[in-house]
C-alpha cells in the first residue's frame, strides 16, 4: 500500500478525556504487574476510575453510555453523599448479622 500514515501510532499514547464526564485531566493511578498491559487511570474532576484493558463503553468517551455521562453542571448539582447514621445503641432493634 502507499498509504504512509501509520494507523493509530502505539506510542506515545494520547490521553483521552474522562469517558463520564470529558475532562481532560487524567491520572495514572496504577500499571500492570507487567508494565504496558494495562493502566488504571482516574478524573481528577469526576473521580471516575476506570482500566484500560476495560470494554469502550467504560473507557471511551463516545462508547459510554449516554444515561452514565455527567457534565460540569451535573456534578456541582450533585447531591451530598448521605452520611452513615450512628449506630444503634444496645436494645434498639434486631441486629443485623
Ligand atoms: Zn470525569
Amino acid at each position: 500500500m502507499s498509504d504512509t500514515t501509520p494507523p493509530r501510532a502505539a506510542s506515545p499514547r494520547p490521553v483521552s478525556p474522562c469517558p463520564r464526564c470529558a475532562h481532560e485531566t487524567i491520572e495514572h493511578i496504577t500499571g500492570s504487574p507487567v508494565p504496558g498491559v494495562w493502566e488504571v487511570l482516574q478524573c481528577a474532576r469526576c473521580l471516575y476510575m476506570w482500566r484500560t484493558s476495560e470494554p469502550a463503553r467504560r473507557t471511551r468517551r463516545d462508547a459510554y453510555p449516554e444515561e452514565f455521562m455527567l457534565t460540569p453542571e451535573d456534578i456541582g448539582a450533585a447531591p451530598e453523599v448521605p452520611a452513615v447514621p450512628p449506630l444503634r445503641g444496645p436494645g434498639a432493634g434486631p441486629a443485623t448479622r
